[in-house]
């Protein structure tokens, strides 16, 4: 702490942290009129924007930032920024608000650990994931924006669903492929985008004391996912002699199709392998977080590898954690069941459409196991352990 902010409070900075303390958004507002300095510290060295982010409070957090508080500064003694409090209140509306206001997310506070890190640690994962998906908007107009003598990256209209893309945290293949859809004109634009997210990726890793490898890796992702679309796009169109149905289908239906296909023993396979490739792929093996990812798939009882990739993005949250999940897409809390075996959700019509093909087979068996009670029955234990491996099978 340096000497000029051992200088003794007014009693307006005083009244400051009171009315922070205090939740007081509208004494906060008149307050802050009064003052120059929003900047100060108290005496445990916090700053104002600090302690209303460690109180998980937005409104006080967009007051102070629209005061001018600066949303690095930091003077706390084991260096926690307001993105650290932040992460540790677990309110993920917070972290976005500093993030938008310019807050770092690497920085490491005294026992080594960023904002997401701390956030995961207490099991804030909604904080995680807004952290480690959140990525300036300036870092996608760079693409978008048209260096001198040359046409840009991307198409300037993409700017916008290109930036959502980047920053979903659902990361899911298939919610992936999904948003490829979905997302304006990046469909029509796969090999752009495919291109920028390599440079995306490599920039990331080669910013020096600021390199950010979970940025770095979750680019070679979404771009690796994006090549794969490309190639069975391509390959689709050389193809002569496919049989009617597939030419029916389009290219998010095949390829989603074969994501989810379950292999023999209930996992689905193909997915685990093709995830698996896509870590392999990742050109920057001497990082921390490949080691750590291909360390978890090489130890006993690997976890999948969507697993360890969602570990490695989204923090410490792996899909098998929430039971209430989309079988498709993996998003959370969806709203839909399969009216017939009422077991398998989904977050609407065309997701379940999605998975019916590879459903429709399991379905009718479903829905008698639910028929029958198992907790009545002797068998329970074994009825449930069948009951899970049909899930995980479809
Ligand atoms: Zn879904
Ligand atoms: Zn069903």
């Amino acid at each position: 702490m340096s000497e000029k902010n051992k200088t003794v409070l007014t009693e307006t900075e005083e009244q400051i942290f009171k009315a922070i303390e205090n939740n007081d958004v509208v004494l906060l507002k008149t307050l802050l009129s009064q003052v120059k300095n929003v900047n100060i510290v108290d005496e445990n060295s916090m700053t104002p924007l600090q302690h209303a982010a460690y109180k998980g409070n937005k409104d006080l957090v967009q007051v102070l930032l629209d005061q001018g508080a600066d949303v690095n500064y930091c003077e706390h003694q084991h260096t926690y920024t307001a993105l650290h409090f932040a992460g540790l209140s677990g309110n993920s509306d917070v972290c976005l608000a500093l993030l938008l206001a310019g807050a770092k997310s690497h920085i490491t506070n005294t026992v080594g650990r960023t904002p997401s890190q701390m956030a995961a640690f207490v099991g804030h994962h909604n904080c995680v994931a807004v952290i480690n998906s959140y990525i300036p908007k300036s870092d996608v107009d760079y693409y978008t924006t048209e260096p001198p003598n040359k046409a840009p990256y991307l198409p300037p209209f993409l700017a916008e669903s290109f930036h959502r893309f980047v920053m979903q945290t659902n990361i899911n293949p298939i919610k992936v492929v999904l948003n490829v859809q979905n997302f304006v004109g990046i469909s029509e634009h796969l090999s752009e985008v495919k291109k920028v997210l390599e440079l995306m990726c490599e920039r990331e890793i080669k910013r020096g004391a600021d390199r950010n490898e979970v940025m770095s890796f979750k680019f070679h992702y979404l771009g690796y996912i994006v090549g794969e679309i490309l190639k069975v796009r391509q390959r689709q169109s050389a193809k002569k002699d496919e049989s009617e149905e597939e030419k029916k289908l389009d290219i998010t239906e095949l390829f989603t199709r074969k994501l989810l296909k379950p292999g023999k023993d209930g996992h689905l396979e193909f997915m685990d392998s093709f995830l698996k490739e896509c870590i392999r792929e990742f050109p920057y093996r001497d990082c921390t977080l490949f080691r750590q990812m291909v360390a978890s798939l090489a130890s006993k009882d690997p976890p999948t590898a969507l697993s360890v990739i969602s570990h490695a993005i989204n923090g410490q949250r792996g899909f098998e954690d929430s039971l209430s999940v989309c079988n498709t897409c993996g998003e959370e809390k969806p709203a839909k069941k399969c009216s017939k075996c009422k077991v398998v959700q989904y977050c609407d019509r065309s997701c379940q459409r999605l998975h019916w093909h590879w459903h429709k087979k399991a379905c009718p068996r479903l829905s008698q196991m639910i028929d029958t009670d198992p907790l009545t029955k002797p068998d329970a234990a074994e009825l449930s352990t069948d009951l899970q491996n049909l899930l995980v099978n479809n």
